[in-house]
């Protein structure tokens, strides 16, 4: 239910992304991309080709309480204008945010990362800071991803831009627009006290939010999370948020399994409805 193609900051393109997961026996994926809904297209064609089941997506970037949380919406009409309008906002920002990242990079020694991010980017409208990220690996200014962002983009360092996302409330009503579902991505990796989990759960619910995704890192266990999210009568997603294939990160198909008794969103979808 999270995955990301070359439309965003993904790297395989959205034809090689589905006919992977088929491969590794996924029956039912969706696309995720950062702020952008292109390759939903080329994905649905190479699905219907490979027997398995394109749920159209995307993963908005909002913010909450000043910080940054990212929102998955699920079965999307892609076409429904308060959403494509909305995303296309964000990649308007994305723009002027690159260009500001580039200059303070700049300013640090690291010349040339505009030109070079966008080399990274299958689709230059979508830049975003895995892309950055791609371009220090590969200058070796870094020795690799998790360190571009300790070092150089993360909240803080030198190629730090604050970014202007839209609030979760918008973001939820331009999923909802298109009677989507709205879920709650990764929590677990906000950094959030045991409090302002709470508090962003409560602002999640009393915006409508649909789910929460929980960590895809091995067998199903309770948290602080799962017992929120039943708290406040969330379902619960699960994916790889797949970038790439690599050492050390989830692959497509390697989602925790929710079990059964407790609501999973993709009972939920139109496919499965
Ligand atoms: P952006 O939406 O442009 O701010 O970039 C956020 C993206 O950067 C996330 O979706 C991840 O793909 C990637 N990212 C964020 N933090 C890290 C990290 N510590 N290591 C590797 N990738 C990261
Ligand atoms: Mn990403
Ligand atoms: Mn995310
Ligand atoms: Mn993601």
């Amino acid at each position: 239910m999270h995955t990301h193609s070359t439309y965003s900051d993904g790297v395989l393109t959205p034809a090689e992304l589905v006919r992977r997961a088929a491969s590794r026996g996924v029956s039912l994926l969706a696309l995720t991309d950062h702020d952008e809904t292109g390759g939903l297209a080329e994905a649905a064609r190479a699905a219907s080709e490979a027997d398995i089941v394109l749920v159209p997506g995307v993963e908005i970037s909002a913010s909450w309480n000043g910080q940054t949380i990212h929102i998955i919406g699920l079965d999307i009409d892609a076409n429904a204008t308060l959403l494509a309008d909305g995303l296309t906002s964000i990649r308007h920002s994305r723009g002027e945010r690159a260009t500001r990242i580039a200059a303070q990079l700049d300013a640090v020694g690291v010349a040339g990362s505009l030109a070079g991010a966008a080399r990274h980017a299958g689709n230059s409208a979508a830049i975003g800071r895995g892309h950055f990220a791609r371009f220090l690996v590969e200058h070796k200014y870094v020795r690799n991803m998790s360190d571009a962002f300790s070092k150089y983009l993360g909240t803080g360092r030198s190629g730090y831009v604050p970014p202007s996302w839209p609030d979760l409330a918008r973001a939820v009503d331009w999923i909802h627009g298109t009677a989507g579902l709205a879920v709650l991505a990764h929590p677990d990796r906000y950094r959030l006290s045991p409090r302002m989990m709470q508090a962003l759960f409560e602002a999640f619910a009393q915006n409508g939010g649909d789910a929460i995704e929980i960590s895809s890192d091995g067998r199903f266990k309770e948290s602080a999370q799962t017992r929120l999210a039943r708290q406040f009568g969330f379902a619960l997603s699960s994916g790889s948020d797949f970038h790439a294939p690599g050492k050390n990160v989830a692959d497509l198909g390697d989602v925790t399994e929710i079990p059964a008794g407790i609501p999973a969103v993709w009972q939920r979808l139109r496919a499965t409805r």
